[in-house]
């Protein structure tokens, strides 16, 4: 086998290591690289050089609850938590005894921040009283992960305690979404007005993507300022109506993952995948999230007992591959 790699690609991945991005052709390049081949390995592996550079090793570890499932209205086609997939039929929230209890856990494990997912019609106020008493009784960082927001409802949320907003614009949005991209947008833009954090993801990935809208997201969280910005693929949950068009492996993941860490450069300070998988964390991830609580991939209530990933799992699949859970977080530095 010969190690001689593609010189077109060997100067793009040059430029890239340099940490000041890459143009949006040649990001379509290295979508195109075979896995298994050089290429391919010698792009996540300057992908994880550019990470280790930038993030000083540190392991990041998210830790997402979800605080209620029901059948939601918006009938996102990717998600288990919507009315016309049929799993949740009734609505139903976990108690502010079990979140707390989450989040204390969390915090003796020493996670970086808590994540708080609702879904699409959640009442707003529920979730600021939730990030108010979390903000009393613990001392991790709260991410908010609802509906779009505006400057109002921006500021109310600063309020309550919470420092940071996950906010995607989805793969398929309006199409495999009832939202509109623009408006996902807009709500990027209030978060930059009110200053709340803004943490993102390429997602949900799937195998019917073309590499020119996986690319495009890049560049929008990149031109956006995400804090963090990795991949995640979809999830078929039994009976999705997205099974017939299978599921992503790790390693085309990863691969996405490590285009998106030199699209992203010198910016972000965290590089984010899901599920929990050692191939991203090779190829330029270092930002897990744990997850107890609803998840939209799950047809279990509480994802602590289906494909939830636990926080001890996920410090030791970072310790495995090179990265320190117990550094202090990047994420929330002023
Ligand atoms: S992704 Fe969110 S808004 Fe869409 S169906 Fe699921 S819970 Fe509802």
């Amino acid at each position: 086998m010969s190690w001689k790699i593609d010189a077109a690609v060997s100067e793009i991945l040059a430029r890239g290591a340099e940490g000041g991005g890459i143009r949006e052709e040649e990001a379509l390049r290295l979508m195109r690289v075979d896995l298994g081949s050089p290429e391919a390995q010698a792009l996540m592996e300057t992908a994880s050089g550019l990470s280790h550079r930038c993030f000083g090793d540190k392991g990041e570890v998210h830790f997402h609850i979800g605080l209620n499932v029901e059948p939601c209205p918006k009938d996102c086609a990717f998600c288990s938590l919507t009315r016309r997939a049929g799993i949740f039929t009734e609505k139903r929230e976990f108690s502010r005894e079990q979140v707390l209890d989450w989040a204390r856990m969390a915090e003796a494990r020493s996670a970086d921040a808590l994540n708080l997912m609702t879904t699409g019609s959640y009442p707003f106020e529920r979730l600021l009283e939730m990030g108010r008493m979390l903000h009393r009784e613990v001392s991790l960082p709260l991410v908010a992960n609802t509906r779009d927001i505006d400057h109002r409802e921006g500021e109310m949320l600063l309020d309550a305690g919470f420092v940071g907003f996950y906010h995607a614009v989805r793969l398929g949005e309006g199409r495999d979404t009832p939202f509109n991209r623009e408006r996902r947008i807009a709500t990027i833009q209030v978060l930059r007005d009110v200053g709340l954090l803004w943490m993102n993801c390429v997602e949900p990935v799937g195998p019917e993507h073309d590499p020119r809208e996986i690319v495009d997201l890049m560049f929008l969280a990149r031109r956006h300022g995400a804090v963090y910005s990795g991949a995640m693929r979809r999830i078929n949950f039994p009976g999705s109506p997205m099974e017939p068009y299978g599921m992503v492996t790790e390693m085309e993941l990863a691969r996405i993952v490590a285009v998106s860490r030199l699209v992203m450069g010198d910016r972000p300070r965290a590089h984010c995948t899901h599920e929990p998988n050692s191939n991203s964390l090779r190829a330029g991830a270092n930002l897990l999230f744990p997850e107890v609580g609803s998840s939209p991939r799950d047809e279990k209530a509480d994802s602590s007992g289906g494909i939830g990933r636990g926080i001890e799992d996920c410090a030791g699949m970072l310790r495995e591959t090179g990265w320190s859970p117990t550094l202090p977080s990047n994420c929330f530095e002023s």
